[in-house]
């Protein structure tokens, strides 16, 4: 008998496993809290525009990538921009741009770090090489932690073929980036610390000391491999697979959050209650990131995790003037805050992300003369937890205040905002139900020693989504889905 799958929460790991099992025959039932798809991979319409409520740039989308095979897999056929030059990173010490173009880049490494550049050429080099072993690693399917057999794809055929990939990762598993630093004797020189530190605080939500060195070769390398935007925001993948559901026969109901979780060991079927649904399901995916129970979500382990900081606003089309001339929108700036701006470093850490994107109304239609601005921060959720009304109004000013003073040092946009709105974790926790988003920090322990995989400790129920292996992003979040999906037909077919 067709065995029937409930899927707590819309986000891009939980619909990937839905549009995968849905294609395989299994009746799929997608639960969903909010009013869109997508999760933090989604969209959300204020003032009559579309705004993302989070991921704006896809990666592994290349030919032969990650998450085109996925899509391919799916026959999911959406047109991509490939982004030549997606952003530039502002240091105290000056401005590095992220060129795709190895050329380019080269340039842009000598004349960003010309003290050291050769010596952050080399170690460049091998954090390439690292990436790409990772990156085959990951192409070969394996899921983590290896459970049975199947876990391990085509891992095995891999190592053999590409001995000297499997020396490196070996001898580089326990490896942080900070180590890899020292190896280049480049482990005090700040501008590149700062570089670095930047883009790994966004990607893998922690800094040089602590994040896997692994992982971190394949965040810091993969804008270059490709960073690609679809022309309605990330929203339309979680769209797309949300219709391929559906089109198999499986249903998405919106506004319909989960609020109860019971096994019932007789029937060995769980009973789920939902406000537009209360059923008995063979099987469950949680992607909500939230807990039901004990041992339904690994955001109970005590593991900790950031909140984002949110200001989205429409401006002038007099600002696309300011951006690189070599640009396009979508266009990226991670400012790294002068330690002068106080205020903002006691509320917020790592960069401020700034991206420009293309206005575009609820229904997707271009709109002239305006520009959609998003700027995100990471910030420490126990601050926001423990203000009071006039406090939590306050510091919102405040901090509104100070990342638009930061974004102004970099690019002139007080005086083009025609409109814009502040969000707190306490936003994210209203309309996705999770005050920390991102996932967990990609330390050695979390991505090596003790990666969270999709099956959990409870019968015939999965986890998927940023918490789990291979961690954050919605590239990662995207693959946990189809390794659930994936274990689910090897146990239950
Ligand atoms: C500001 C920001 C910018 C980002 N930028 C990028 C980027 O450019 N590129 C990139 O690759 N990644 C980016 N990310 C990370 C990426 O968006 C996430 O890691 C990824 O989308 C998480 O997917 P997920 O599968 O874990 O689901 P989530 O997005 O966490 O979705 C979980 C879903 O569960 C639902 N839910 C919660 N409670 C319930 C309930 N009780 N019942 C039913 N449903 C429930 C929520 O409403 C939500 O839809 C960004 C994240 C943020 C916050």
């Amino acid at each position: 008998m067709t065995k029937s799958i409930c899927i707590i929460g819309a986000g891009i790991g939980g619909l990937t496993a839905g549009a995968y099992l849905a294609k395989a025959g299994y009746d799929v039932t997608v639960l969903e809290k909010a009013t869109t798809v997508g999760g933090s991979a989604g969209w959300y319409i204020r003032k009559g525009r579309m705004f993302p409520t989070g991921a704006t740039i896809a990666f592994g989308l290349e030919e032969n990538g990650v998450l085109r095979k996925i899509v391919n897999e799916l026959q999911i056929e959406l047109p991509v921009n490939d982004m030549l030059h997606p952003m530039d990173v502002i240091l105290p010490s000056g401005k590095v741009s992220i060129y795709k173009s190895k050329e380019s880049w080269e340039k842009e490494l000598k004349l960003a770090f010309p003290d050291r550049s050769g010596d952050v050429i080399k170690f460049w080099d091998e954090l390439n090489q690292l990436s790409q072993d990772v990156l085959g690693v990951t192409e070969s399917e394996v899921s983590l932690p290896i459970r049975r057999l199947y876990d391990l794809g085509t891992l095995p055929k891999f190592l053999v073929k590409h001995p000297d990939a499997a020396l490196r990762l070996a001898r580089f598993a326990r490896w942080t980036v900070r180590d890899l630093l020292k190896r280049h004797n480049l482990d005090s020189y700040e501008p590149l610390i700062h570089f670095l530190d930047a883009q790994l605080i966004d990607a893998v939500q922690t800094d040089v000391s602590e994040a896997a060195l692994l992982p971190s070769c394949v965040a810091l390398s993969i804008y270059r491999k490709g960073s690609f935007t679809f022309e309605n925001g990330m929203g339309q993948l979680s769209k797309a697979l949300s219709d391929k559901i559906v089109e198999h026969g499986g249903r998405v109901l919106l506004k319909s959050p989960v609020q109860k979780v019971n096994y019932d060991p007789i029937q060995k079927k769980w009973g789920i209650e939902s406000k537009k649904c209360s059923s008995l399901f063979d099987i469950v995916i949680n992607n909500s990131g939230i807990s039901f129970g004990p041992k339904t979500s690994y955001t109970d382990d005590g593991e900790f995790s950031w909140g984002a900081f949110r200001l989205d606003a429409i401006v002038s089309d007099e600002i696309k003037k300011e951006l690189p001339k070599d640009s396009s929108l979508p266009f990226a700036y991670q400012i790294v805050p002068s330690s002068s701006q106080s205020t903002l470093l006691n509320r917020a850490h790592g960069p401020v992300y700034v991206t420009f994107h293309n206005a575009k109304g609820k229904n997707g239609e271009p709109i002239n003369n305006e520009v959609a601005m998003t700027i995100s921060v990471h910030t420490d959720l126990s601050l926001w937890n423990a203000y009071s009304k006039e406090e939590y109004k306050l510091a919102k000013e405040q901090l509104v205040g100070e990342i638009l003073n930061e974004v102004e040092h970099v690019i002139p946009v007080k005086e083009k905002l025609k409109y814009f709105e502040a969000g707190s974790p306490l936003t994210y926790e209203k309309f996705i139900g999770k005050s920390g988003v991102g996932g967990f920090p990609l330390t050695v322990k979390n991505a090596i020693r003790k990666p969270r995989g999709v099956r959990s400790k409870l019968p015939q129920f999965y986890i998927v989504g940023e918490h789990v292996f291979p961690g954050p992003g919605t590239l990662s979040s995207c693959l946990s889905g189809y390794y659930a999906a994936r274990t689910i037909v090897k146990e239950y077919s």
